[in-house]
């Protein structure tokens, strides 16, 4: 389908145009997201698309299937609540990495744990850019952000190992640069029967960018395209090669017992006295 056809498709008439600064890789993301879902050929009533808050999530409010605008950081709150009580939803949640790895930190890791079939797209681009760029969990160390003007001393974390370590039963990454990369690994996440959840490295050149000299959109992009490495081909390199790089598509899969089915069990037990 064309793009074209696909935000008549898939996007609220009179939402656009979009609140996203000029070159703000958001706009790829989210169209990563509606390509998937069409790939899938996924029914729009039969979607929830659930965010945070933050310049990634305002995506939930342009998209035209069942959407929740939350509150910060409780995005996945909200979805587990969706999930648990329709399962028959493909519940798509929309974070970043402020919303998704600190004020909503504690509900990331309870949420893989759990193995909640739930797909988290969480769009990185290593700043709290809606509100002026501040740094979060997943600033680069030494980054300079509005409040490390000299530089952030805490160390990052890479949020693909913190949601392995967590259970997470399928993670992925891909960055707007590598956007068939991107549509394939959400639209894995979305078959999936799990908690999935995709890094997509996305470029926010005015509050992480500026800051940071990294030019504009374009050479931002470029710095994706030069860093980003198929898992593959990651693996063969030596350790030399890998310095500055980061690999990209399905990092980890596994199957185990997801928590809505599980809860099911429960409640049928339940409603037999227990037995
Ligand atoms: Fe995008 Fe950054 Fe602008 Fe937010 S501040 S809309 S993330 S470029
Ligand atoms: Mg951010």
């Amino acid at each position: 389908m064309e793009m074209e056809q696909i935000i008549d498709k898939y996007f609220r008439a009179g939402r656009l145009p979009h609140i996203w600064c000029p070159g703000c890789g958001n706009g790829i993301v989210t169209g990563a997201i509606v390509k998937a879902i069409d790939k899938l050929a996924l029914d729009k009533d039969g979607v929830a698309v659930v965010s945070g808050i933050g310049c990634s999530s305002r995506a939930s409010g342009y998209l035209d299937f069942n959407t929740v605008h939350s509150a910060h950081g409780r995005a996945l709150p909200v979805a587990t609540g969706i999930k648990l009580s329709e399962p028959r939803l493909k519940v798509i949640v929309v974070t970043g990495d402020g919303d998704a790895t600190a004020i909503g930190g504690n509900h990331f890791i309870h949420a893989a744990r759990r193995n909640i079939d739930l797909t988290v797209v969480l769009y990185n681009n290593n700043i709290y850019g809606m509100t002026g760029g501040q740094y979060s969990p997943l600033t680069p160390t030494d980054s300079k952000a509005t409040t490390a003007p000299f530089g952030t001393v805490d160390r990052s974390f890479d949020v693909t190992e913190l949601a392995k370590g967590a259970g997470a039963t399928f993670v992925a990454r891909a960055t707007t640069y590598h956007t068939p990369t991107l549509v394939d690994v959400i639209t894995q996440g979305i078959q999936h029967e799990g908690f999935s959840i995709i890094e997509a490295i996305t470029a926010c050149p005015i509050s992480f960018g500026r800051q940071n000299k990294m030019g504009a959109a374009p050479n931002m992009m470029k710095w994706q395209k030069d860093n980003g490495v198929m898992l593959a081909a990651y693996e063969k390199m030596t350790d030399e090669q890998k310095a500055g790089k980061f690999p990209i598509g399905v990092l980890y899969k596994t199957t185990a017992p997801e928590y809505t089915a599980e809860y099911d069990k429960v409640i049928a037990r339940a409603q037999k006295g227990g037995k």
